[in-house]
């Protein structure tokens, strides 16, 4: 569970496995003048995964929001093995924001 998938320069969007390492998403899109700004101080060792459970912030949260907020799409499994998808891969889509009502500490 640690590879990146896809990287959507367009519509800047990067889909990885919840294991890859946060500072791996900017180390990939940087050579096109991108970051991943949802970077905690830990983001050289800590996961998207784990920062989607705790909704990480960081200082740039003030200006472009939590983890949530860059979230536009999750797939996980519940406890009896279900596979769920959630989102969608356009931002600020009209509907219900399905994300936060998955546990996550929302703002
Ligand atoms: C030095 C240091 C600096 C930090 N700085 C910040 C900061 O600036 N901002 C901030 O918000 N936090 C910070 N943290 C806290 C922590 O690093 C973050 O909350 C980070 O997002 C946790 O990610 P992780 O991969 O380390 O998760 P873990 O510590 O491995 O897990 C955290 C929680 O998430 C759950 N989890 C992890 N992965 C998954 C998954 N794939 N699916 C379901 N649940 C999962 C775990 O079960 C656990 O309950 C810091 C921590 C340290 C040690």
């Amino acid at each position: 569970m640690k590879q990146i998938l896809e990287i959507d320069l367009r519509n800047q969007q990067v889909t990885v496995q919840l294991r890859v390492i946060n500072k791996w998403v900017t180390q990939v899109v940087s050579g096109a003048c991108f970051y991943y700004s949802s970077d905690p101080s830990s983001h050289i060792i800590c996961s998207i995964g784990g920062n989607v459970a705790e909704n990480s912030e960081n200082l740039h949260c003030l200006k472009d929001g939590v983890t949530t907020n860059h979230v536009v799409g999750l797939k996980f499994v519940i406890s009896d093995g279900l596979v769920v998808d959630v989102g969608v891969t356009v931002p600020e889509m009209p509907g219900y924001e399905l994300i936060y009502l998955l546990g996550l500490k929302g703002h």
